[in-house]
């Protein structure tokens, strides 16, 4: 059981710690308000890039999955993607929910959008105005790679003066690191090492781009790799199919519940959205049932049944459940999705 945070509801964490605090206490939910984004990041798991197709969550979809999001007592948010490329209907959903009691706790960005210091204050006052508490913004070097440093900066400090200190989930970075991430992500022989000292989940763009970085090891070497939120001490993917443990809970804009991603639980227009939030019937799944108790050697053995040819080693052990599922792919296409985590463009 989630004993070391349940005792405290969310409102509470984040009222007496502040939203970065509460995220690492309470763990988060989110709306995965687009696969489309600004950037097209090597380490990005969801394959998220401006090449993706024009769709977002609605208005009365995206109302709906606050609702049910906020009864899960974690931290509510909205991710991407990159979803301030839709600041128009955001700010609708964000202004509705707020109205309702259900806006998200927090805005997810990467910043490409602050061009300007009157354009960052100005959408953060608005989503504050709406009932939102807090930003999280990313950076590091492959953010960098396409994402000016000055973009970061003007961000951080408009997202500071406005939510406060301690609701905005971002690494503290003066420029001369900001510009040290950009030059990383230039080099070559610097970009492998940070890649093997930060090594990202090699599942969507980051199983293709990043996995030459980290060399092949033996299947048995593999299982206490870390995932994403540190290592299990076997193969098993339990704290990922487990709603009490899992780091992050996800409704896409095709009603697709997520906790690793690409591995769709279930479906918010074909079961009821508060059941698969609250993990019913997960483990009916077939494929998260084997993950659960069997982890990527468990997804591995099904695909050896249906003709995969194995590999003497895998970088890593979420790099060897992407090379599985990419070949499982035809036979769980309702499963294993959607084509926008797939499709590695
Ligand atoms: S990691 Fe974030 S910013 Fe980068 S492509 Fe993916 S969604 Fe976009
Ligand atoms: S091995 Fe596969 S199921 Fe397990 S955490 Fe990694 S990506 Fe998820």
């Amino acid at each position: 059981m989630r004993t070391e945070y349940v005792a405290v509801p969310v409102a509470q964490a984040i009222r007496e710690d502040g939203v970065a605090a509460a995220i690492q206490k309470k763990h988060v939910a989110s709306v995965l308000y687009t696969y489309r984004c600004t950037l097209a990041c090597r380490h990005c798991l969801f394959s998220c890039s401006p090449r993706k197709p024009n769709v977002h969550v609605g208005l009365e979809d995206g109302l709906e999955y606050l609702r049910r999001l906020h009864q899960t007592d974690r931290v509510v948010h909205i991710a991407g993607g990159e979803a301030m490329m839709y600041w128009s209907a955001l700010i609708d959903l964000c202004r509705e929910a707020g109205r309702e009691g259900v806006a998200p706790h927090f805005v997810e960005t990467n910043a490409t959008w602050c061009i300007s210091d009157a354009l960052a204050y100005r959408r953060l006052e608005q989503l504050r105005d709406a009932g939102v508490l807090g930003l999280l913004i990313s950076a590091c070097p492959h953010h960098q790679h396409e994402c000016p440093a000055e973009n970061y900066d003007r961000c951080f400090r408009a997202a500071v003066e406005v939510f406060g200190d301690r609701n905005v989930a971002a690494a503290r970075l003066t420029m001369d690191e900001l510009r040290d991430f950009e030059a990383i992500a230039r080099d070559e022989e610097r970009l492998a090492d940070y890649v093997r000292a930060n090594p990202p989940c090699l599942v969507g763009r980051a199983g293709e781009a990043l996995a030459r970085y980290l060399p092949d090891r033996p299947i048995s070497e593999l299982a206490h790799d870390s995932t994403w939120k540190g290592p299990e001490d076997h193969m098993a993917c339990r704290t990922q199919f487990d709603p009490a443990t899992i780091w992050e809970i996800h409704v896409d804009p095709y009603g697709n519940v997520t906790t690793c991603c690409g591995i769709i639980i279930g479906n918010a227009r074909r079961a009821p959205l508060a059941g698969l939030l609250s993990g019913e019937g997960w483990l009916a799944n077939p494929l998260v049932n084997v993950a659960y108790h069997e982890g990527p050697t468990g997804l591995l053995s099904m695909a050896v049944e249906r003709g995969y040819v194995p590999r003497d080693g895998y970088p890593q052990k979420c790099g060897l459940c992407w090379e599985v599922r990419k070949f499982l792919r035809p036979h769980f296409p309702d499963i294993l999705g959607p084509d926008e985590v797939y499709t590695v463009d």
